[in-house]
């Protein structure tokens, strides 16, 4: 592979589209007319509750609502926005086993197509104010969902995630006095079965945890529970970059090494030396744990660099710094290079290469519109990846060894571009230095 055919390819992970381009392309197959689909799914776990899903973004953006939907106008009900659902869990109907992330019997309620009343549904949505009409079995007419402005003594507590989910006026409507229409139709709108009948049924239980990646045959590979301590690889710096062809040589992103561990639902950053993040750090970062949930795979262990990619295609620190604090219009991108652990095999015996093609078959499962990315690397000729990032203004490369095992003696290295190596500047270049 040479390096013009990688630096096509590549160069996106670094300096990506810009922004705008990225929301515009996002726009057009997403686009504001397109009908999308709705689900209502009874959950009856801890407490029974529906958890309301509109496709949106290419996820199905979640709110759980504990009484259901009402065709009342008058009626409001709460709705706690929850994480982000992959596209796969409409259909779901079933049991999650106990002990699992929302164990319990999940009936498909309704389902059907949703389209924005007016407007932009993006736009909306984001303004916490999205108004909706549902073409569904049992469920059919406007709908609002107002997010609520945090206020009094529990401001603060729900981030923002409690919304209203409300009956427009219509033709549709029905006052709750003349009926409710949970209690009216609690069959399943899939089989016409009741929560019981689907409880009493063990051959639809959904394992979140199934990667669908297979681990057999997998040299290094081992069945092992979670680690409870890691101890990620540091890397060394050093000048020059080293020779041969079993080395993998990555570019260097300027951002910050994050892991990320998902364990049965619950997604926890950690540091670089392997400390989890202060819980502050952790809820700016949040984000990325809410796209790290959508990977395939319940448990799991995730190496990288966050970043943020700033309007002018570039990542910078201070691109990081603005959008970790709430502000500019940075894009949010997680850099992903390694895989310690993955669906119950503990992986940091398994070469270092076959790693890196495990993770890029798992970050292929989940929707392009996630911050996640796969680093890719280039076999050998680290002399000229070097000179290459160097040119492009990188600050340098990661250079780690085909077979390494993620342990302290990885032997990996980072390789600083310098005032020395860098090209200089042509004088017709403006803005960037
Ligand atoms: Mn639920």
């Amino acid at each position: 592979m040479g390096l013009a055919e990688y630096n096509r390819k590549r160069n996106f992970a670094l300096t990506r589209e810009p922004p705008g381009e990225a929301a515009s392309e996002a726009r057009q197959s997403d686009s504001a007319l397109r009908a999308r689909q709705f689900v209502i799914q009874k959950h009856a776990a801890t407490r029974l509750h529906y958890d309301f899903r509109l496709e949106l973004e290419g996820v199905l953006k979640s709110w759980s609502v504990p009484k259901g939907p009402s065709l009342d106008p008058k009626v409001k009900r709460l709705a706690m926005q929850t994480e982000d659902h992959p596209m796969a869990y409409a259909d779901f109907e079933g049991i999650i086993p106990k002990g699992q992330y929302g164990g319990g019997t999940v009936l498909l309620w309704d389902r059907g197509t949703w389209e924005p009343l007016e407007g932009d549904p993006h736009r909306d949505f984001a303004a916490g104010n999205l108004k909706f009409r549902l073409k569904g079995t049992k469920l059919q007419g406007g709908f609002a969902l107002i997010r609520l402005k945090p206020s009094g003594p529990r401001r603060g507590e729900d981030d923002g995630r409690s919304w209203l989910l409300i009956k427009e006026r219509d033709t549709e409507i029905r006052d709750e006095a003349t009926g409710i229409i949970t209690d009216d139709r609690p069959e399943s709108v899939a089989t016409q079965r009741t929560l019981e009948e689907i409880a009493s049924d063990r051959s639809h239980v959904w394992h979140s945890n199934r990667a669908q990646i297979d681990l057999s045959g997998i040299a290094g590979a081992r069945p092992a529970a979670f680690p409870k301590a890691l101890r990620p690889p540091k890397l060394a710096a050093r000048k020059s970059p080293p020779e041969g062809d079993d080395w993998l040589h990555e570019m260097g992103i300027p951002g910050e090494r994050l892991l990320c561990c998902a364990d049965g639902g619950e997604v926890h950053l950690l540091g670089p030396t392997g400390t989890a993040l202060p819980p502050a750090a952790a809820r700016k970062r949040q984000a990325v744990a809410d796209a790290v949930r959508l990977l395939p795979s319940a448990t799991l262990i995730v190496d990288g660099t966050l970043a943020a990619v700033a309007p002018d295609g570039h990542a910078n620190p201070k691109a990081l710094a603005r959008t970790l604090s709430g502000e500019g219009p940075d894009v949010l991108t997680y850099y992903l290079f390694d895989l310690p652990y993955l669906d119950g095999h503990d992986l940091r015996g398994v070469p270092l290469a076959e790693r890196k093609a495990l993770l890029d078959a798992l970050i292929r499962k989940v929707a392009e519109r996630t911050c996640l990315r796969y680093l890719d690397h280039l076999d050998g000729a680290g002399a000229d990846f070097f000179r290459e990032a160097c040119r492009l203004g990188i600050p340098g490369m990661t250079s780690r060894p085909a077979d390494s095992r993620y342990d302290a003696r990885a032997g990996w290295l980072n390789v600083p571009c310098t005032a020395k190596t860098r090209p200089r500047p042509r004088k017709t270049v403006s803005g960037r230095s």
